[in-house]
């Protein structure tokens, strides 16, 4: 399948191309680095196992090969990454290439949006979470010690490569990150796509080539019609976050150790559609249905579930919850669920609220 989405952003507009094969990349990629310097930002994992890839992918081009984990994403190796650029005399036309994960795409878009006071840089995920979710919509940036993503820009990039073979390698956890993405792509507006995700279980679970073609497309296209009409997170760009605000606390708990982002969101999921249902707006059976296609993808919904002996009590995720980047003032701002594939716009919602569903929540 060669396939293409268009997210139109005016003069920042860009393409989302899938190819089924990595080689079969190579032409498409070539269209934006012929003529050009390029640098090719990826980690000692991917290289490990995509050396032959890469060599064959992007053969002319600078390697920057950093050490993998979130650590790396840090204000230090933008200055590392910008150094040796300017060291190798890379200037306005040259351009760089995101090959990984999320941390990869957010440390190459950050670097390309203030190098040389800007210059193009292209997405290739090899996660299933970039491929649904960060690699698309120009969120760029790094962590401070203070904080998860608190410095960075919003910067598109110029392409997105798609090819759903790097999924063979990756990690069943990994897998899951981005599947509760995407089901939450299919909650907030498209309840087509959450039907196919429940035909599709089986294929899903096996990666099957085709499904996870049609699943990460599904996903981009409701990320792009999110951003191409809020691209810099005014009010309706934060329907992204359906079952974040209970994610990043329960992430922020762990120190961001032990449970990743998709798990987070997987269980932040589960709450959101248990606190619509009990607000009323979203129906009992619409709300079993939403935790049975968790279940079913073998998705965590439970907090009881969560590792370690100590587990995040109920006041505590709610402090947490008060912290969130994207509320306003002290309130906190949630998104819910009218029906499946109908959001409702973030909202303040009394604290007290949320408090006694949490403490119902926790016993579910
Ligand atoms: P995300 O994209 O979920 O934000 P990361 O960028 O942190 O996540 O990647 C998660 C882990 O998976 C990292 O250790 C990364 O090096 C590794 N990784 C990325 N792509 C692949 C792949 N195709 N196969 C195996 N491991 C991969
Ligand atoms: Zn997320």
């Amino acid at each position: 399948m060669k396939d293409q989405i268009k997210v139109n952003l005016g003069e920042n507009s860009y393409s989302v191309i899938w190819q089924d094969l990595i080689l079969s990349l190579k032409k498409d990629i070539e269209k934006f680095t012929e003529g050009r310097k390029t640098a090719v930002i990826t980690n000692t994992k991917i290289y490990g196992i995509y050396k032959k890839e890469i060599n064959n992918l992007f053969k002319n081009s600078l390697l920057i090969i950093l050490p993998d984990g979130e650590k790396t994403k840090r204000i230090k190796t933008i200055e590392e990454i910008s150094e040796k650029l300017l060291k190798e005399n890379f200037n306005r036309d040259s351009l760089l290439i995101a090959f990984g994960g999320g941390v990869i795409g957010d440390i190459t878009g950050f670097a390309a949006s203030i190098y040389a006071r800007g210059i193009s840089f292209v997405q290739v995920p090899t996660t299933l979470l970039a491929m649904v979710d960060s690699s698309v919509g120009g969120k760029t940036g790094v962590n401070l010690s203070q904080g998860k993503n608190m410095a960075g820009t919003f910067y598109q990039p110029k392409a997105v490569f798609i090819c759903c073979e790097f999924l063979k390698t990756l990690p069943k956890r990994e897998i899951n990150c981005g599947l509760a993405e995407a089901v939450k792509s299919a909650l907030i507006m498209n309840k087509v796509f959450f039907s196919f995700l429940e035909k599709n279980v089986e294929n899903i679970l096996n990666k099957n080539i085709n499904i996870m073609n049609l699943l990460s497309k599904e996903s981009v296209l409701v990320k792009a019609a999110v951003v191409e009409k809020d691209e810099k997170e005014n009010l309706l760009r934060g329907i992204l976050n359906l079952g974040h605000t209970l994610a990043h606390a329960i992430e922020s708990w762990y120190n961001y150790k032990y449970i990743n982002h998709g798990e987070a969101v997987s269980i932040g999921l589960s709450f959101a559609a248990f606190f619509s249902y009990r607000q009323g707006i979203l129906e009992e059976k619409k709300y079993h249905r939403i935790i049975d296609i968790l279940t079913n993808l073998k998705l965590n919904k439970n907090i009881s579930n969560l590792p370690g002996q100590k587990k995040p009590k109920a006041e505590e995720l709610l402090e947490l919850m008060k912290k969130d980047k994207k509320n306003k003032k002290e309130e906190i701002y949630f998104v819910m669920l009218k029906d499946i594939g109908q959001y409702l716009l973030p909202k303040p919602v009394e604290s007290k609220k949320l408090f006694l569903a949490l403490k119902e929540f926790y016993k579910l």
